[in-house]
């Protein structure tokens, strides 16, 4: 079975856990470096992304997750697990000191950006590579304001990208664990299973 991590700092982390473990896949709850070893995918989950690069910098594992990714590893990063992976990030406030995120993708996220009224709502989307729409939760989503490079866009909603792959990355504007639908799991083992 493929070891897969979930990067366990803060946020909707046991879901996702749980979501990999019905489709086979042995999980570990990744909170240091060390956890990493022999893992070939890593699960980034939603939460709070400001809190999450601090804890990424406190701990090492914002280097780490460097290394993990050039030597092979691949990573999914959902909702504030996506602003981690972006190269670009508005909607910071500015926070003084604040560390910078992995900014491995190449995708440009703005935080909040759906708004106040509608700051989370549901919508099926239709999926590259799946039969059947997904019901995708999206909670104070960022926005992806932009993609570039090789980044493919596997969906979009509103008419803009919300789910996207790049090489062995992938990234969800939305909470891909909330659905109790796990096909898009199966769809991150599938591009673990193809490199
Ligand atoms: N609004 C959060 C952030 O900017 C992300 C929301 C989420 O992960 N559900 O970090």
């Amino acid at each position: 079975a493929p070891q897969i991590g979930v990067l366990a700092l803060q946020g909707a982390f046991r879901e996702h856990a749980q979501a990999l473990g019905r489709l086979g896949a042995e999980v570990r709850e990744v909170r240091l470096p060390a956890d990493l070893a022999d893992l070939s995918g890593v699960v980034m989950p939603g939460g709070e992304s400001t809190t999450m690069r601090r804890l990424l910098a406190a701990t090492g594992l914002g280097a780490a997750l460097h290394d993990f990714h050039a030597a092979g590893g691949a990573l999914w990063g959902t909702c504030a697990g996506a602003i981690l992976l972006a190269r670009q990030v508005t909607g910071d406030s500015n926070v003084p000191g604040l560390p910078p995120t992995l900014r491995l993708m190449d995708i440009a996220v703005q935080r909040n950006a759906y708004g106040r009224q509608v700051d989370s709502f549901t919508a099926p989307l239709d999926v590259v590579g799946l039969d059947a729409p997904f019901e995708a939760f999206f909670i104070r989503a960022p926005v992806m304001s932009g993609v570039g490079g090789t980044t493919e866009v596997l969906a979009e909603y509103d008419g803009l990208p919300v789910l996207v792959r790049q090489g062995r990355l992938m990234a969800s504007t939305f909470h891909p664990e909330l659905s109790g639908d796990d096909r898009l799991h199966g769809l991150f083992l599938e591009l673990i299973a193809q490199k």
